[in-house]
């Protein structure tokens, strides 16, 4: 099930790629990229354990057998390896699969992908933890915002994260803007949640919850 943003609660796979060019402190994924225990966590993952090289037609075969009308390729950053993903996602396409591509935004996308995904594009802000000239990349968000239909979805902890969120809507005329609560309980999403609520809704801006932690917790998916 996507639990986040615009198509919450749609049955879907996932397909989720290892590596990240980013290092987000309260990152839900670390065992995708973090071999260092750089994570809030602190947990050293073993990428030997972690990744597998698969064809992509093994891969497009596993999806397909899940029988769901929703693909959502996720990572780590799913788009440095984007040259790859097109024959995947060009598979999927033709076997009538809608397709969700979520990125952190670095990376400009492809034009052959962005005929064919929606992109979920989450810039990740100052508390991420990220130095700002690496989580912000000027070119790759102009671009994105160029795309149809392209929804950006950002994670927020208080309303004052919000003027943040505000200047890169500005600068990069984004109109499709998603507040989501950070958190991995319920706990601490509720109470992101009333922080963000008000001051969100005032600035016309749509919120998303994390219906996945509400169903199944932080647990890892198979
Ligand atoms: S960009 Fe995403 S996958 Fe990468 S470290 Fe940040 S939250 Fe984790």
């Amino acid at each position: 099930m996507q639990g986040e943003g615009p198509s919450l609660g749609r049955r879907c796979a996932f397909a989720r790629l290892g590596g990240c060019n980013l290092a987000c402190r309260w990152c839900d994924t670390p065992y995708t990229w973090d071999w260092t225990g750089r994570s809030d966590t602190g947990i050293v993952y073993d990428p030997k354990k972690e990744l597998r090289v698969i064809p992509y037609t093994e891969v497009r075969d596993r999806l397909v057998a899940y029988d769901v009308p929703l693909i959502v390729v996720s990572g780590g950053e799913p788009l440095n390896q984007q040259t790859r993903l097109y024959p995947l996602v060009r598979d999927l396409r033709d076997s009538g699969h809608d397709i969700e591509i979520e990125t952190n935004g670095t990376v400009a996308p492809d034009p052959r992908l962005a005929e064919l995904v929606r992109f979920n594009v989450s810039p990740k802000l100052a508390h991420s933890g990220d130095p700002e000239s690496r989580r912000i990349v000027g070119r790759a968000l102009t671009a994105f915002a160029a795309v149809p239909g392209t929804a950006f979805k950002f994670v927020c902890r208080t309303a004052a994260d919000l003027d943040e969120v505000g200047l890169l809507v500005e600068q990069y005329g984004i109109d499709s803007v998603w507040v989501m609560p950070e958190g991995r309980n319920q706990v601490a999403i509720d109470g992101s949640l009333a922080r963000l609520r008000d001051p969100a809704i005032a600035r016309g801006w749509n919120l998303t919850t994390r219906l996945h932690i509400t169903m199944w917790g932080d647990r890892r998916g198979v």
